[in-house]
């Protein structure tokens, strides 16, 4: 494969890769090296990652308000976390605060808050986002969708339209950079200047894209800057529970913060509150420093592997996956598929194999292949129906099952999503595997779960154990209350 990573450094990337090597069992009883291409749900740590949270460890403390040296330390290397983020997505530090908190979900859920929407507010969103970036809106303003092509790419000429007709309510337009079900990257810069043009202003859902493409929210006084930028640690290869929220400070200062507590403020009587700076305010009880030191050292990785470099080798790998899918009839892969177009999109490709369900093409893809992959509406229920193009008696019938506890008629697609360290050799792995799947090739006697709809083995244990499972509780057999008692 040519990319812009030579052979050594693309080998040394993968090697820097956790659980790379490592074996897990088939149903056949024997093991392979698991190939993971379930990188848009989460990416596995990098080794650096790992390596500077064990660097760390021995001095974490307690950060802002412990006196000794390791709490001096911390403070110093949370704050740095919060630059490296910013500098990350090229967030202007003067007027911009990066705010930590657990993944892109809570991270635009406080956005929601915080915004404070006017009852005529409207947020204008999009058809193809994620949940996470469309419920929180609903209770917080009129949510405007703007509609798909038929292909699943963002139908500009809709976002136009919408945004004319409810100017000037529209608060907010709220887009991801990239789809999670058809990897779509959105001209957020274009939309960014009509926004503003609008009064508007834009939060990008950076979730599916930080890890695979260059972000730039550009300085405040560029008309085409981006506002709001919202991203999750464990999709970019630290899954160690932080995501973050960058946005302007003065949005972040009016008012009280989200939550208030700890940390939260400088003076409290039992009358009075003075909140604190940011992003204290924002950040209230004690923070998830490892987290964040996690996330910040995995931004470091990417920028130092050079986000050009790894944006030109996922393209090629795209190209390579649609042709390899595209020479199996009976795969149909949704949102584009066409490899010269393979630009457009980072790493996610949905299909679907004639006549198989999502669910048992997902399941022995697993069970008989090593392969990780995920299947099902990917929390985007509206956008992979438009995909599948499904009738309105289609969707009724369904929607009364699942509500009825029934979800095995779960419409949905099976989704392959790529990340900077897989290679064609991965890709060829999937490809002879669906091969084999379309040829009805599979052993597995697979029994429904109908509240689930997923395809499971029959009898078939999977010895985790002999894997990893924490140690099974113990109670212990002394009697007695020992130094603590009385
Ligand atoms: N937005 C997009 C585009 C996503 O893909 C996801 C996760 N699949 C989210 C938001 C939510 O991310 P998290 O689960 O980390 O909150």
């Amino acid at each position: 494969m040519t990319s812009s990573f030579s052979p050594g450094q693309f080998a040394q990337l993968r090697a820097g890769v956790v659980g790379i090597d490592h074996e897990v069992p088939l149903l056949d009883g024997s093991t392979v090296p698991y190939v993971n291409l379930d990188n848009a749900a989460t990416t596995p740590p990098l080794r650096e990652v790992v390596e500077a949270i064990e660097h760390f460890l021995p001095y974490y403390s307690s950060v802002h308000r412990g006196s000794g040296f390791k709490s001096r330390l911390s403070t110093v290397v949370y704050d740095q976390a919060h630059e490296i983020m910013g500098r990350f997505v090229g967030a202007d530090p003067d007027t911009n605060t990066v705010i930590f908190g657990k993944n892109t979900t809570e991270a635009i859920n406080k956005l929601s808050y915080r915004l404070n929407l006017a009852p005529d507010a409207v947020v204008l969103t999009t058809q193809m986002e994620h949940h996470s970036n469309d419920l929180p809106w609903r209770d917080r303003a009129n949510v405007v969708h703007v509609r798909s092509t038929p292909d699943g790419m963002l139908d500009e000429a809709d976002f136009d339209r919408l945004l004319a007709r409810h100017s000037p309510h529209v608060a907010l337009v709220a887009v991801t950079a990239a789809s999670n079900v058809s990897g779509f990257v959105q001209p957020i810069h274009r939309l960014a200047r009509k926004a503003h043009q609008a009064g508007a202003m834009i939060l990008v859902d950076a979730a599916q894209l930080v890890a695979h493409r260059s972000l730039d929210m550009r300085p405040d006084d560029d008309p085409e800057h981006i506002d709001f930028v919202a991203l999750s640690g464990h999709k970019m290869y630290a899954p160690f529970g932080t995501g973050a929220l960058i946005g302007p400070q003065q949005v972040f200062l009016r008012d009280g913060p989200e939550y208030s507590g700890g940390g939260t403020v400088d003076i409290v009587t039992l009358d009075e509150v003075h909140w604190t700076g940011l992003p204290d305010r924002e950040e209230s009880g004690s923070p998830n420093i490892i987290g964040a030191v996690a996330m910040a050292a995995a931004a470091q990785s990417l920028m130092a592997l050079g986000m050009a470099n790894i944006s030109a080798h996922e393209d090629e790998l795209i190209a390579y996956t649609l042709r390899r899918l595209q020479s199996i009839p009976e795969i149909k892969v949704y949102g584009s598929s066409d490899p010269h177009r393979s630009g457009e999109k980072v790493g996610v490709v949905p299909f679907n194999v004639a006549g198989l369900s999502h669910f048992l093409v997902a399941a022995i893809l697993g069970y008989e292949h090593g392969i990780g992959v995920r299947n099902g509406c990917f929390c985007a229920h509206p956008y992979v129906v438009h995909l599948l193009d499904l009738s309105e008696r289609e969707q009724q019938l369904w929607r009364k099952q699942a509500v009825d506890g029934d979800k095995t008629s779960l419409p949905g697609m099976v989704r392959a999503s790529l990340g900077c360290y897989n290679n064609e050799e991965d890709i060829d792995r999937l490809a002879e595997s669906l091969q084999m799947i379309a040829g009805g090739e599979y052993r597995g006697d697979y029994v429904v779960h109908q509240p689930s709809g997923d395809y499971i083995p029959a009898s078939y244990d999977e010895r985790f154990a002999d894997f990893f499972l924490l140690r099974p509780y113990e109670p212990t057999t002394e009697v007695g209350h020992g130094a603590c008692g009385n």
